[in-house]
This record gives C-alpha cells, structure tokens and sequence, in this order.
C-alpha cells in the first residue's frame, strides 16, 4: 500500500481504533488500569508495573514489537496534559487490532520494538494539575530526580537505551502557527542538548523524523503545524535524554476550532505516532535534509479564547474604538468533576495582529462594564436561572449577595458574585470579562465571566460565574 494513501485511509478510520474507556477529558487511574490489563490479555503485548506515585498509584510499561530498534514513549508527565495517554491507547488498539492493515502492523512490529509509558503523573492527572502531589514539575525535575515518577522515569528509558523517545505533551491553547491566523494543533521540537542550540547526529535525526513526520501531517492540516521553541532547558527531560544519546521527539497536542475534548488532536496524535513509528522502521528519515525541521514555522502566542472587534468604547468623553480579548483561565475542581472557568480581560486595543477562537465583529456597538445588581440578594434560592437570565439583558453582570458560597471560588450559575465590599466594575486588563453590548441604546449582546452571550439567539453558554 502506498503511504500517502495508508495515511488517508487511517484518518479516515481512525474512529474504528478509538480506546472508548476514554472519553471524558479526565482519566480516572482506574480506567487506566482497567484499560492496561485489558490490553495485557491480548497477543504480543507485556505489560508491568514500574512502581507506585506518591499518592500509590501504579505507573505501567507496556510493550510491542520485536524489532532491534527500540522506541520509548512516555505521557502526561504533566496531569493536566491527558490527550496523548490517549492516543497511545488508541495507538495500541491499532496495533493489536487484525484487519486490512496487517500489513503495516507485521512490518512495524517486526522492526521496531515499542515502550509505552502512559501517565508518568498519575497523581497529577487525578487533580488535573501540572505537577505531581507534592507540586513538583517532573519535567524539571531530572537534574534533582527528587520525585519518584522522575525516578521511575529516568530509570525506565535509561535501561531501555532506546534509539529514539517520544516525549508527550500537551500545549495551552493560545498558539499559532507562525504569524497566521491558524491555530497551532499539532507542535514539535527536537529538543536540543545545549545553550547554543547545537545540532549533534542524535538530534540531527529527530529533526529529520519531525520533517518527514511534518510532510504528511501538512497534507491534513495545512498551514496547522508548528516548531516548539527550542531554548535549551538543563533540567527537562527532552533535552537531557537528547544528551544521553537518545534521539528525542516532543509532541504537544494543541488546539483546534470546536474541539474543547480534544478528540480531533487526539486523532493527530494517532496519526503521528503511527507514521513516526514508520519513518523509522523504513528509515526514511535518513534521507531527509535536516534543514527542514526550520522551515516548519515556529509557535506564537496569538491566540485568545475571545475576541471582540471594533467595539466602541467611552472613557472620559471620548469615543474610542477598541477590540478586548479575553481568556477563560480553566480550573479543575476535583470534588465535583466540574471544569470551572475565570473570564478575565487579557488586551484592549488594535488587536488586528492576533486571532480569536471565537470572534465577533461589533462594529458600531458600545461597550460598557456591566453593572451591579442594586439589591443584595439574602437567600440563595432566589438565584434561579430565570431571574439571572433576565439579569444579563438588563445590563448586570454581578450579584451582592451574603456569604452562601464560604470556601469556593465559583457558583454554576451565570452571574459573578460580590462578597468583598468596594468592587467597581470596569474594562481594565486583568480585570473580570463581564461586559454589555448595545446598540442604538438597546442591549443586544453580554460576556458573562468571558461566555458571550446573545439576547438575539437567546442562548447562555456560560458555564459559571466567580466569586469575587
Ligand atoms: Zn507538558
């Protein structure tokens, strides 16, 4: 079969491999370990225990393939990065699978022998936090290997010795590809081993991996693909492995318009592995101009979840016209399983140079902060939808109230609530996102706690409001 067409094809069946245990964003750690002992019943595959995290939870190995050319892969060092772990279950699904690309599988398998390491940061992903239990990043954590999942870690892919490693990411979302308006969806780095960014034969061939791996991605995603920037970090993983003579690859899952599950970067992950996997059995890397690897653009922080364009605004009497960007700072509250959200203004001004993944052209509208409900409300029950509903369409984005909410930070109600005395409303940067938008003195449109909402379609997408 020729590759291009291999590669159309799997993008189009991808949905036929998906690990279905794994839909929510979050992974349980027992639905990983489910999954890693479903996977141990099948042919070909061993799976082991590495050790335990620091809250006890377990830290598996899983291989494949009996090749001579030895492949580590490891994700989700950082809990809240939980898009690749997935794919290399759904990875794996493949590779077991038996169908039309047999093929494929019996050629990669018999060439490559493969190491996953899914979750290196059970502890972490448990609370969807960067760092382990004791708010340690793993990734700059291997010079002092403190931790006991760097520990496991660096251990694991020492002793494997592998030719290359593929180090498991995932990036905010706020990149794109070069100076574009395309989000940044996929990005790579060959990480390098020093401060003068030095080009050894076993980064050389990381970049020509990601330069061929790059050639394929482009024909799905054209113009969606970014290089990591490529600072020298002595204390992360990448870099260090780079030294040890292993020839690493980072991955970060990115962004893509409508895709808040990540589900369609989780399929570019599949895709990538996939064809690394036989860019290296074919070594068809070997060939490649590394150069390549610079021509990929490089990753820019233009992106933000909201932006509002050519807003007018009043400030001392004058008229000015302004676009306000605006970002929804994400948190995790473990307790509830609930993903909460802070809207807080990031920019005011010509925003013509960055991009907006959602965006409204408001163009003769005016924009004010939106006001404060003037009676404070002294019982909770009075907070229905109903009535905060009505709230936003006449202008007021925050409630007084007594202290209902002692000890959180958010209610799921689409209001933000004022508990401190002296908050003033205003469109300041850093300031909260609640804004009312008219036009000809009618209100037609509010950002609450960064959602916007539209009075037109009657629609209140906002998820919470914050407790201020
Ligand atoms: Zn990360």
């Amino acid at each position: 079969m020729r590759k291009d067409y291999l590669f159309q094809f799997l993008f189009n069946e991808y949905q036929n491999y998906i690990w279905e245990k794994f839909q929510s964003r979050i992974i349980p750690h027992e639905h990983l370990k489910q999954s890693v002992y479903e996977l141990s019943q099948r042919n070909n595959i061993s799976v082991k225990e590495l050790g335990k995290s620091l809250n006890s939870k377990e830290i598996y190995l899983i291989e494949i393939g009996t090749g001579t050319t030895s492949i580590a892969l490891w994700s989700q060092m950082h809990g809240d990065e939980p898009t690749a772990t997935k794919a290399i279950f759904d990875v794996l699904n493949f590779l077991t699978a038996d169908d039309e690309y047999n093929e494929f599988r019996k050629f990669v398998l018999n060439k490559l022998k493969l190491y996953f390491i899914p979750m290196v940061n059970p502890d972490g992903a448990e609370n969807f936090q960067r760092e382990n239990a004791f708010q340690i990043d793993i990734n700059r954590d291997y010079q002092s290997t403190q931790t006991i999942e760097s520990s496991i870690l660096k251990n694991t892919v020492e002793k494997i010795k592998p030719e290359f490693a593929f180090n498991l990411h995932d990036q905010n979302n706020y990149y794109s590809a070069g100076n574009t308006n395309k989000a940044s969806a996929v990005s790579f780095l060959a990480p390098p081993e020093d401060y003068k960014n030095s080009i050894s034969d076993v980064r050389k061939k990381a970049m020509q991996v990601i330069a061929k791996l790059h050639e394929t991605l482009a024909k799905h995603i054209p113009g969606h693909i970014a290089r990591y920037k490529d600072e020298f970090e002595p204390r992360s993983f990448g870099d260090n492995f780079t030294r040890s003579g292993f020839s690493t690859i980072l991955i970060e899952s990115g962004s893509w318009q409508n895709d808040k599950n990540k589900s369609f970067v989780r399929k570019l992950n599949f895709i990538s592995l996939l064809r690394s996997f036989e860019i290296i059995a074919d070594e068809e890397y070997s060939t490649v101009d590394p150069q390549l690897y610079f021509s990929i653009p490089e990753n820019k922080e233009t992106f933000f979840d909201l932006v509002l364009r050519k807003l007018d605004l009043l400030y001392k009497g004058k008229k000015y016209t302004v676009d306000i960007a605006v970002n929804r700072e994400e948190s995790y509250d473990a307790g509830k399983n609930f993903f909460y959200y802070n809207g807080i203004i990031k920019d005011i001004g010509d925003l013509s140079v960055y991009s907006g993944h959602e965006e409204y052209d408001l163009k003769d509208h005016l924009v004010m902060p939106a006001k404060i409900y003037p009676t404070t409300i002294d019982d909770e029950k009075n907070l229905t939808s109903e009535f905060l509903g009505n709230l936003i369409f006449e202008g007021f984005g925050y409630v007084k109230t007594k202290n209902f909410f002692p000890d959180v930070d958010y209610v799921a109600l689409p209001v933000n609530i004022i508990t401190k005395k002296n908050f003033q409303p205003e469109i300041k940067r850093e300031k909260p996102a609640n804004l009312i938008i008219s036009q000809k003195n009618k209100i037609k449109y509010a950002v609450i706690n960064g959602f916007f909402c539209d009075s037109i379609r009657g629609q209140t997408p906002v998820v919470n409001g914050i407790i201020i």
